[in-house]
C-alpha cells in the first residue's frame, strides 16, 4: 500500500461519490490528501474519518477566486502539488439554482447549459491551469480528469453534459502535450465512466423498489450487466496518478462495463 507515497493530492468533488472512493484509496496508498468540495459537511465528516493524511478545503470549481486561494493555501503548506483529480462534475438535471435544462439540442436553456459548461468543463480547466502552476516543481506529476462515457458519444437528453465532457477529454489532451513540449514532468490523461452507482444517481433512480428496478434495468443495459462502483474508477485514477504510468500521458480510459465497446445496432449472433 505504498504506491502514492510522499505525493500531495487534490481532488475536487470528494465530498461523496467517485471522488471519495479516489481519496479513500489514495490515502490507503499513502497519499497526503487535500479534499475539496462544495458540500461542507460531508467533506469535513470524510476527512477526519479518513484521519490525519486527509484535510478537507472549500473549493466551487466553477469559481477562479477559489482556485486562486486554494493555490496559494496548498504552496504554502505543502510547496509542490504532485496529482490533481479533477472529479467535481453535475448533470445539469437538478441544480437548486433554477438552471434544470430542458437540455436537449432543439429546446436546450443557455443559462442552463452555461451553467454545466462553468462546472464541469471551466471547471476542469481552471483546474488544469491552477495545477501546472503548483506541479511544476514535482519529479513526476499526473493531472487525471474525470470525463464520462458521455463525452465520447452523443447524449440526446443530455446535450450540455454530453458536450462538457467531451470538451475535457479533449482539453485534456492539449494539457498533455502543452506540458510534454514545455518540458514539464506534468502527465495528464482522462478517464470515462459510464454507470457507475454514486449519489450523482439518487434523484433518476428514485427510492425503494422503484429504486431497485431502476438500477436493474441501467443495469441491463451494461455489457457485464452490473452497475459499476465508484471503487472501479478508483483504481483506474490509481494507476494514473502513480509513476507505474509515467510513460502514460493524453490518453482515455473508458470505466464503463463494456458500454463503448460495441454498437446498439450491431447483428446478434443468432440473427
Ligand atoms: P456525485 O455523487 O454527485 O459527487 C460529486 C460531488 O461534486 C458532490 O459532492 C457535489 O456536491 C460536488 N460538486 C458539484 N458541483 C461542484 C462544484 N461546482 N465544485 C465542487 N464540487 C462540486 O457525482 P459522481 O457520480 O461521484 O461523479 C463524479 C464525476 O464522475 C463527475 O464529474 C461525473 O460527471 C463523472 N461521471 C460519473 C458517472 C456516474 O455514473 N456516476 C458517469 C460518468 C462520469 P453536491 O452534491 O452538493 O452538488
Amino acid at each position: 500500500m505504498t504506491r502514492l507515497v510522499n505525493k500531495t493530492v487534490l481532488i475536487t468533488g470528494a465530498a461523496q461519490g467517485i471522488g471519495a472512493a479516489i481519496a479513500k484509496l489514495f490515502i490507503a496508498e499513502g497519499a497526503r490528501v487535500v479534499l475539496t468540495d462544495i458540500n461542507r459537511t460531508l467533506g469535513q465528516q470524510l476527512a477526519e474519518q479518513l484521519g490525519e493524511m486527509a484535510e478537507f478545503r472549500y473549493l466551487d470549481v466553477s469559481d477562479e477566486s477559489n482556485w486562486q486561494s486554494i493555490s496559494t493555501g496548498i504552496e504554502e503548506k505543502y510547496g509542490v502539488l504532485d496529482v490533481l483529480v479533477n472529479n467535481a462534475g453535475i448533470t445539469g438535471f437538478f441544480t437548486d439554482k433554477g438552471l434544470d435544462g430542458p437540455h436537449d439540442p432543439e429546446h436546450l436553456n443557455l443559462d442552463s447549459w452555461r451553467y454545466v459548461q462553468q462546472v464541469n468543463l471551466d471547471g476542469v480547466a481552471l483546474g488544469c491551469k491552477y495545477g501546472i502552476g503548483l506541479m511544476k516543481k514535482s519529479s513526476g506529476a499526473s493531472i487525471v480528469n474525470i470525463s464520462s462515457r458521455s463525452g465520447l458519444v452523443g447524449i440526446p437528453g443530455a446535450s450540455s453534459y454530453a458536450a462538457s465532457k467531451a470538451g475535457v477529454r479533449n482539453h485534456s489532451k492539449s494539457v498533455a502535450l502543452y506540458c510534454a513540449e514545455q518540458g514539464y514532468a506534468i502527465r495528464c490523461n482522462s478517464i470515462h465512466p459510464g454507470a457507475i452507482l454514486t449519489p450523482m444517481w439518487d434523484a433518476m433512480l428514485g427510492q425503494g423498489e422503484q429504486r431497485e428496478a431502476a438500477i436493474a434495468a441501467v443495469a441491463n443495459d451494461v455489457p457485464l450487466k452490473v452497475m459499476g462502483e465508484p471503487d472501479d474508477v478508483a483504481y483506474a485514477a490509481l494507476y494514473l496518478a502513480s509513476n507505474e504510468s509515467k510513460y502514460v500521458t493524453g490518453i482515455e480510459l473508458n470505466i464503463d462495463g463494456g458500454i463503448l465497446a460495441g454498437s446498439s445496432a450491431a447483428p446478434k449472433t443468432d440473427d
